[in-house]
C-alpha cells in the first residue's frame, strides 16, 4: 500500500518512519529537490500547482495526505477527484486563513481571542478601535512561526506598522495575557472514531515553538475535557480524518483557541516515545480507515526543538531516556533541524534529566529554565 504525502519536510519524514513498521510505502511531492524525505522515501519534485505532475503522482496511491498546511487547496481538490484525500480539502481551507479559522471556532462555540478583520489598509483604525490595545496584527494567510506579525502596544506602534503592512487581508487580535500556551492533538478515523492526546504545555520564543511538556503539568480539573470537546467539534464539523492540533492560550483558568493545524504537529513529537501510539502512526491509521491506537502516555515527556544548530550527539544521548531526532537538514538560522525528547516516569525525574542536558540547552532561547520553573511552581 502506498501513501502519497504532499510536503517533504520533517513531519513527512516522521510519518514515513512511523509507517514502515506497518508495511506502508510512501511517495512524497515537494517543490524542493532538497526536501529531507528524499533520504528515506520516493520523492517527486514538482510544484503543487503542476496538475500533470499531480495526476502522475496520484497514480496507484491508496490515499493522499499532507504534512504542510499551505498546500494550495486547489491541489488537494484536484487530487480528491482521483484518490481519497484526508484530511479533507475543506480543513486545509479553514486552517489556511486565520479569519476563517476564528470564525469557525466562534460558530462552534469555542472561545477564542477577540478579533477584527482588516481587509484593506483603511480598516486598520476601526479594527484597532474595536479590539483595543495591546493587540497583535497578523496576516490572515501564510504566516507561521511568528512571521507576518506586528505587536501593537501603543498608538505609535500602529503608526510604525502602517507603512510596513503588506496589501493582503490582515486580522487584529486582542493581546492575551496568557498564563501559558497549551495544545491538544485529536485524531479522527475515517470511521468517525476519535481519540485525544493529553494537553501539552508549549513554550515559544520569537513565535517559534521551543519546548513542549507532556502532559501539561498542574492542569486544572476539567480543562482536558474542554479541550477535547473543542477538538471533537472541529473534527466532526469538517468530517475530518487524521490528526488535528488546536493551540490554546490558558488565561484565568480558561482556554482560548488561537489556531489549528490540520496535520501532525510539532507539539506532538513527544508522542513518538511518550505515548503508546505516536501522532504519526495514528495519523496514518486514521487516513487509512484503520482502528486508532491508544493515546495513553508513558510517563512524562519534554520535547526540545533544535533550531538552527545542533548539539554534540553523544552529550545528548548520555542522559537517561533521551532521544535525538535529526531531520537531515542543513542548519540555518531559524530552521528546525531536529528535536530531543526526554522521558521519565515521574515529573521530578524528568526535571532532573532536563538539568543534566548539556550546556548547549541551557541558553534562554531553549526555554528550559522557564519550563522547569513553571512546572516546579505548579507542583508546589
Ligand atoms: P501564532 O502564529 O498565532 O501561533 O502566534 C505565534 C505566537 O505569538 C503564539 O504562540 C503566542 O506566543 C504569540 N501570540 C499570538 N497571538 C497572540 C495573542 N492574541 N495574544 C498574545 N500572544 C499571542
Amino acid at each position: 500500500m502506498t501513501i502519497g504525502i504532499l510536503g517533504g519536510g520533517q513531519l513527512g519524514y516522521m510519518l514515513a518512519l512511523a509507517g514502515y513498521p506497518l508495511g506502508l510505502h510512501f511517495r512524497f511531492l515537494d517543490p524542493s529537490p532538497e526536501a529531507p524525505v528524499g533520504r528515506i522515501a520516493h520523492r517527486v519534485t514538482a510544484d503543487y500547482t503542476d496538475e500533470p505532475a499531480l495526476e502522475k503522482f496520484a497514480h496507484g496511491l491508496e490515499v493522499v495526505t499532507y504534512e504542510f498546511e499551505n498546500v494550495p487547496v486547489q491541489a488537494a481538490r484536484f487530487l480528491a477527484e482521483r484518490v481519497a484525500v484526508y484530511p479533507p480539502a475543506a480543513a486545509l481551507e479553514e486552517a489556511q486563513d486565520r479569519l476563517r479559522e476564528k470564525r469557525l471556532f466562534r460558530k462552534l462555540g469555542i472561545p477564542t481571542t477577540e478579533f477584527a478583520e482588516v481587509l484593506r489598509a483603511a480598516d486598520l483604525d476601526a479594527a484597532v478601535e474595536k479590539v483595543g490595545l495591546p493587540a497583535i496584527l497578523k496576516t490572515c494567510r501564510l504566516g507561521y512561526d511568528g512571521k507576518g506579525q506586528w505587536l501593537l502596544k501603543t498608538r505609535e506602534d500602529v503608526e510604525r506598522a502602517r507603512p510596513e503592512l503588506p496589501t493582503v487581508p490582515l486580522i487584529v487580535e486582542k493581546f492575551v495575557p496568557f498564563a501559558r500556551e497549551l495544545s491538544i492533538l485529536g485524531v479522527r478515523g475515517r470511521t468517525g472514531e476519535t481519540a485525544f492526546y493529553p494537553l501539552v504545555e508549549n513554550h515559544h520564543r520569537g513565535g517559534i515553538l521551543r519546548l513542549s511538556l507532556a502532559p501539561a503539568p498542574g492542569l486544572a480539573a476539567g480543562l482536558q475535557a474542554v479541550a477535547e470537546e473543542a477538538a471533537r467539534k472541529v473534527l466532526h464539523e469538517l468530517n475530518y480524518a487524521g490528526v488535528l492540533c488546536i493551540e490554546f492560550f490558558e488565561v484565568d483558568g480558561r482556554l482560548l483557541a488561537n489556531e489549528m493545524a490540520p496535520r501532525v504537529h510539532n507539539s506532538g513529537h513527544w508522542s513518538i516515545e511518550g505515548a503508546v501510539t505516536s501522532q504519526f502512526e495514528n495519523h496514518l491509521r486514521a487516513v487509512l480507515g484503520m482502528p486508532l491506537g491508544s493515546t495513553a502516555v508513558i510517563g512524562f515527556s519534554a520535547m526540545v526543538n533544535l533550531i538552527g544548530e545542533l548539539p554534540e550527539a553523544p552529550e545528548v544521548l548520555r542522559v537517561t531516556n533521551t532521544h535525538l531526532h535529526l531531520y537531515g537538514k542543513e542548519p540555518r538560522p531559524g530552521r528546525k533541524v531536529g528535536h530531543v525528547t526526554v522521558r521519565a516516569d515521574q515529573l521530578e525525574k524528568l526535571q532532573n534529566r532536563l538539568q543534566e542536558l548539556p550546556k548547549f540547552f541551557h541558553r534562554p532561547e531553549f526555554c528550559l529554565q522557564e519550563a522547569l520553573l513553571g512546572a516546579l511552581a505548579k507542583r508546589a
